[in-house]
């Protein structure tokens, strides 16, 4: 079933007609392995791939299916591909468009394995990686060799939350015909919509805000049909980082309220902010739709709103960061975002202790730095909470 049109309604009702399920209201969780064939030569016909059907839950599956051809929907993409994480996503995608001695070009600061991925294969299969700012078309163009072979986005960046403008890095790739990937984690579909500007391939943690009820592992790959196809068969099917049905489930419920939760995570997240930004303790505050952030145009071009993370540098030291975390009790200290929970962590020592000290100094990570995924609780508990560990270094 194909419903054009709203968002709002596409969340809840794409990719799935009851009709088709005895009337089931919710997709079915089909937990099965495997798909019996009524003869060998059925059996022969689905291998071949000349009839529809399933074959086995690793190449397949009907909750599955649903949720890729929603999210598909929500990223106006051909195609959605299923991941039982984030990181099975990233490589599956990284891995397929890469071959030995190839090179990429990243956004300067990202997830800390994706960052972890991309050293193995560079020790692993001399594929090497420069770290951009991506600011300009020139500083873009300068780091682009003959065997480039992917442009890999955060926008936001995590955890500094500066902005890339993605339709200015489509256009070099297209100029150079190198696919750009883009993993839309901190922003969503509702956010921000990268296949609109250009982009090729988006990838989600669906942990994070499409879930956003902090219950599952899980990733979501979007892109053109033919691109998706090849990884299908490849990367997903040898690989085998595939999601479970009842993970697919999950996220088709958590997806049914996206854009309501997204709604109170930026109102939220804009309080926080405005209250932030007149703490004498807090020295800088990272926020896309802050006025002061210098990427605010871009965020303007693209994005609807700022989103629900906020990074924040306090006066002092690492051990004062650290007593931050340590005197909140209202918001957890916890890696992870996206959940309606707010919860707050320290990139130096936490996600990003992986990337070594002085590429993550480069890229912002500061020792002072702190970032908080602001829940959908009542901002004022949130706040209250912040306000007195703040007081306190
Ligand atoms: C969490 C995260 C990932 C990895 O996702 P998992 O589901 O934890 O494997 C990748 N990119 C970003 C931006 C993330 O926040």
């Amino acid at each position: 079933m194909k419903e054009q049109g709203y968002f709002e309604t596409a969340v809840i009702r794409e990719g799935y007609d009851t009709k088709d399920m005895l009337g089931s209201l919710t997709p079915p969780i089909f937990q099965t392995s495997t798909y019996t064939f009524e003869t060998a030569e059925q059996g022969e016909r689905r291998f071949a791939g000349e009839e529809e059907g399933y074959i086995y839950s690793r190449l397949g599956n009907p909750t599955v299916r649903v949720l890729e051809d929603r999210i598909a929907a929500l990223e106006k993409g051909e195609k959605g591909l299923a991941f039982g994480s984030g990181m099975a996503a990233v490589s599956a995608v990284l891995i397929a468009l890469t071959k030995a001695n190839d090179h990429i070009i990243c956004s300067s600061g990202l997830y800390g394995c994706t960052f972890g991925l991309l050293t193995m294969m560079e020790e692993k299969y001399n594929i090497t990686t420069n770290y951009t700012d991506m600011k300009s078309k020139a500083e873009l163009q300068k780091n682009i060799k003959p065997e480039t072979a992917v442009i890999y986005v955060e926008t936001p960046v995590n955890p500094t939350m500066k902005l890339i403008d993605l339709q200015m890095v489509a256009e070099v790739a297209k100029e150079y015909n190198i696919p750009v990937v883009v993993d839309n984690t901190f922003s969503t579909p509702y956010l921000q919509r990268p296949l609109e500007d250009g982009c090729d391939v988006v990838i989600h943690s669906a942990t994070k805000y499409l879930g956003g009820h902090g219950d599952v592992i899980a990733g979501l790959v979007v892109g053109k049909e033919a691109f998706l196809n090849s990884i299908a068969v490849t990367t997903q099917k040898d690989i085998g980082g595939v999601m479970s049905p009842f993970d697919a489930w999950l996220l088709l419920r958590g997806l049914k309220t996206l854009p309501v939760r997204m709604d109170r995570h930026c109102d939220n997240a804009e309080k926080i902010v405005e209250k932030l930004t007149n703490h004498p303790k807090v020295s800088h505050i990272y926020y896309p739709s802050d006025h002061d952030n210098p990427d605010y145009p871009i965020m303007k071009k693209q994005m609807i709103r700022g989103g629900g993370v906020i990074s924040f540098e306090i006066k002092g030291d690492k051990k004062s960061a650290q007593q931050v975390l340590n005197h909140l009790s209202f918001v957890k200290i916890a890696v992870s975002l996206g959940d309606t929970e707010s919860l707050i962590q320290h990139p130096a020592t936490m996600t990003h202790a992986v990337i070594p000290e002085d590429t993550r100094k480069q890229m912002g990570i500061t020792d002072q730095l702190i970032r908080l995924s602001v829940g959908i609780e009542a901002w004022q508990d949130i706040w209250s909470d912040l306000k007195q560990a703040l007081d306190k270094i």
